[in-house]
């Protein structure tokens, strides 16, 4: 029987009853090997791989690669603002503030009412469940101000990361039970894209191929059902600064890394012109003795990305991973004018990055809304530059800038 979609027979997929039973007998006598050929020829089908059964349409494809597109057009970046209660209880601890909701809600409402011009440099936020459900102080519920300003919306969906047994300390990302369910509500309360990270280490005995093939299969999960609700899947395989490991070394697991990836997404038929990827910055380990120029970064990022990454993935998002703001913009600058050709957008999705001054000069007091506005407004700006290749750092240090934000075995 013909199958609708693939346009195969059953039988394509499987040796004949015939292939079976004469198999051994074919490799002892040439003669009777024709003979046999001839006669079971018409019984006897090769294994072919099984095609693609289409499950996206023309216009649902369509409508994915249109919002990935629109996330990172150029000067466009992401704003992460999707940390979880536990992550925000820790930045509001820096500054003395509660971690109730309503301080939350508040502090968030500062960055989504900015200035407009964020617009030109802001594609996409991503929100935190609990922020997806909230409103502005006069009733506005946050998707819907965002989108009116012309952002997409966008939501983290991974539960967190849990230990892989049997491994050094290493992890993997919990969250895909329901996950299909949840798809269905958040697109229709607003979100367009999604976010999911995993985390890898590097040791002198990570990251182990289980960490690298579990990670890469369950992102590539997510991804492909993200895509049947219409939701675009940023797919995060962070590979954390911890280590004293030098540039080469990040550069060798992010190639490593990055490659089972889309292999992975290739064999969940994940359409990858409606996909973006965040990864880390090729960087060396936090704690390494050598300090390598933002060119060198640069260079060892984009050969990584350009040995692994498809052309037709619209666009790269870096994540900050503890860089300081300042060093953050530097080297998505440098990486813009990295001369090598680089067929994707590559562009910010940072958290601490964007948010670290403004946080500081909020520090939870009302009156100085304006003041914590105006740095997120500074950040959004030179990123944006830097996205087109033309930050030039004129050595700020405002409220917190020049300062390093790693945390280490950052959770988000
Ligand atoms: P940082 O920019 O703070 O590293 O975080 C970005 C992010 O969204 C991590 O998942």
């Amino acid at each position: 029987m013909l199958d609708k979609y693939s346009g195969q027979s059953a039988r394509q997929l499987s040796w004949s009853v015939a292939d079976l039973f004469f198999f051994p007998l074919l490799f002892h006598s040439p003669s009777l090997q024709g003979l046999l050929h001839f006669v079971c020829a018409p019984f006897s089908k090769k294994v072919k791989m099984p095609h693609a059964y289409p499950f996206l349409s023309p216009d649902q494809k369509k409508e994915l690669s249109d919002i990935a597109q629109r996330i990172v057009a150029p000067g466009k970046g992401i704003l992460a603002a999707d940390e979880s209660t536990g992550s925000v209880a820790k930045r509001f601890q820096s500054i003395n503030a509660e971690n109730t909701e309503e301080n939350r809600r508040l502090y968030r409402q500062l960055l989504f009412t900015a200035d407009d011009c964020i617009l030109p440099c802001i594609g996409g936020v991503i929100l935190f469940h609990e922020t997806l459900y909230q409103k502005t102080d006069d009733g506005k519920p946050f998707p819907q101000l965002i989108k009116e300003r012309g952002m997409v919306v966008g939501i983290k969906v991974d539960k967190g990361v849990v230990p892989l047994a049997g491994t050094n300390g290493e992890t993997t990302t919990q969250g895909l039970d329901g996950l299909y369910e949840r798809c269905t509500q958040y697109k229709k309360d607003g979100a367009d894209f999604a976010k999911w990270r995993c985390v890898l280490k590097i040791t002198p005995t990570t990251p182990s191929n289980l960490a690298i093939i579990e990670n890469a299969n369950v992102l590539a999960r997510y991804a492909s059902i993200c895509q049947m609700h219409g939701i675009v899947p940023i797919v995060e395989p962070e590979i954390l600064p911890d280590g004293d490991h030098d540039l080469k070394r990040c550069q060798y697991v992010t190639e490593k890394v990055l490659a089972a990836m889309y292999k992975a997404l290739s064999d969940h038929h994940v359409y990858l012109e409606g996909t973006l990827l965040k990864p880390n910055m090729v960087t060396a380990g936090h704690s390494s003795s050598h300090k390598y120029a933002p060119q060198e970064i640069a260079m060892a990022t984009v050969t990584a990305l350009r040995r692994t990454v498809p052309p037709a993935v619209p666009g790269i998002t870096f994540l900050s991973g503890g860089q300081s703001e300042e060093e953050a913009s530097i080297n998505l600058s440098a990486i813009n004018q990295c001369p090598l050709s680089k067929p994707w957008a590559l562009t910010f999705s940072y958290g601490r990055a964007l948010q670290a001054s403004a946080l500081k000069a909020w520090g939870g007091k009302k009156e100085n809304g304006k003041a914590c506005q105006e740095e997120f407004v500074k950040r959004a700006i030179n990123n944006s530059a830097a996205a087109a290749g033309k930050y030039v750092s004129k050595g700020d240090n405002a409220a917190a800038a020049g300062e390093s934000l790693f945390v280490a075995n950052h959770a988000y």
